[in-house]
């Protein structure tokens, strides 16, 4: 494969060494990053490389989700039948456990492939996904693999244990978890070892795990080397359950089961308290803020600024929303200063910080098990994963290191992303998708999820 040069745009790096670079270029070869710098200097030295003209636009690092449901697909546009859900109870029992129980594996392939054309659409190139299919389980995973390695994008995935389907559904989940996170090693080894797939143990949420069921995969992620990805408060019910039925706040609950850690995500953490907080940093959890979902369920606002005060990692999902992460930004931008009544807090460059940085530290955490060299996302940098996206942004305000994170709140959106690049393989080139057939893929999953309401 030949290198590639990007010339001719405003290089935007992001990482420790922020720089914005305008007239600048990135030299890819293989699957990382060779070399950044003045786009003219660059073509002088690498004059064999096939050069790629930005048009002028912006080169910066893909977008990253650390929290998602790919099954969420098949929600778009579905009517809840029968009264409107009062709570996040009633939305789950209502909506999400009876679409979940009709998933077959032919409808997980193909909730994933819309996510992931959706997500190289929007310049997102390594999501972590939480699936659940209670009457698929068993190789529900595997499915969800193939389609990740067509699509080119980076994942890591995720079974949801359960107990709320009983006793067999519990003992599959379990048994996919652990059968899929093995299979990194050994027949998937190739995919893992590139760092394009990987795995944590999953599980629902505290108030649908009977103790019995958190020490089982308690050890068995233990035994497997790697964290859990679980709910955490994301609903103030989830913490009333642990605290009746266990005498424990969440966190505590889960940090008493051997949950917590370096590479676990706590998704949501709405109703944490300061206390609990406390236990997330000092455990050195992650945390997954996903705005757009908690405002549509109503569940409350997770103190994202006093976690991060804290010194918890909090990083940024879109928990089942579209794969649009600019979306999922000015959304975390706008709720807090709605919701406290300040439009102090939350600003754009720790909402990009979230994003980026503290994001690209959650797919360290989870994709490093099974890598021993995980390349760095999230930032262009000489030996950086050569993860990129091209947008056709051509700012009409001036645009600095400073101010790029405002550029991105208020001027840059879904509409100018023109190109998605993952391991420095294009999988989107002047907007045309390259690795899924978009076309196809929406064809066959309007079918299959018609289907499905139908059988709701
Ligand atoms: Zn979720």
């Amino acid at each position: 494969m030949p290198d590639i040069l990007i010339g001719n745009g405003t290089v935007v790096t992001l990482g420790a060494g922020n720089q914005l670079i305008e007239q600048g270029g990135v030299l890819v070869r293989g699957e990382r990053i060779a070399a950044i710098g003045a786009g003219s200097e660059l073509r002088q030295q690498y004059p064999d490389a096939q050069y790629v003209d930005a048009g002028g636009g912006l080169i910066m690092p893909g977008f990253l989700c650390a929290h998602t449901h790919f099954y969420g697909a098949f929600a778009r546009g579905m009517a809840t039948p029968g009264e409107p859900p009062r709570n996040f109870l009633e939305i789950l029992e209502r909506l999400w456990w009876r679409l979940d129980r009709l998933l077959t594996l032919e409808d997980t392939l193909a909730s994933a492939e819309v996510f992931l054309a959706d997500a190289i659409r929007h310049g997102t190139t390594c999501v972590v996904d939480h699936h659940a299919s209670p009457n698929a389980v068993e190789g529900s995973l595997d499915v969800i693999a193939e389609v990740v390695e067509q699509a080119g994008t980076r994942a890591c995935l995720a079974y949801e244990v359960s107990d709320r389907d009983g006793p067999a559904v519990i003992n599959a989940g379990i048994r996919e978890n652990e059968r899929f996170i093995r299979s990194l090693r050994s027949q998937r080894r190739q995919q893992a070892e590139a760092g394009m797939i990987a795995a944590s143990y999953g599980l629902h949420a505290s108030f649908t795990l009977s103790p019995a069921t958190l020490e089982r995969c308690a050890s068995g992620g233990a035994d497997l080397g790697v964290g859990f990805h679980v709910h955490v408060a994301e609903d103030a019910s989830d913490e009333n359950d642990s605290i009746t039925r266990y005498g424990a706040r969440t966190v505590d609950r889960l940090e008493a089961a051997s949950i917590l850690g370096p590479r676990s995500i706590a998704a949501h953490c709405v109703h944490v308290d300061s206390g609990e907080i406390g236990r997330l940093a000092a455990t050195r959890s992650n945390s997954v803020h996903n705005p757009r979902s908690n405002m549509n369920n109503a569940v409350g606002r997770a103190p994202v600024e006093d976690m991060l005060r804290a010194g918890v990692n909090v990083g940024l999902g879109n928990d089942g929303f579209s794969m649009n992460m600019m979306q999922e930004m000015k959304a975390a931008y706008l709720m807090h200063k709605l919701a406290l009544s300040d439009p102090r807090v939350m600003p754009a460059d720790i909402v990009l910080d979230m994003a980026f940085r503290r994001n690209a530290r959650i797919m360290e955490a989870v994709f490093s098990p099974f890598c021993s060299d995980f390349p760095r996302v999230g930032a262009l940098s000489v030996g950086a994963a050569a993860d990129l996206v091209l947008l056709d942004y051509w700012p009409p305000t001036p645009i600095s290191v400073g101010n790029f994170p405002w550029h991105l709140i208020f001027g840059i959106d879904a509409q100018h992303v023109n190109s998605t690049m993952v391991a420095g393989r294009w999988l989107m080139r002047n907007r045309r998708l390259l690795t899924l057939d978009e076309e196809r893929v929406h064809a066959r999953a309007r079918e299959l999820a018609g289907s499905l309401w139908k059988r709701m």
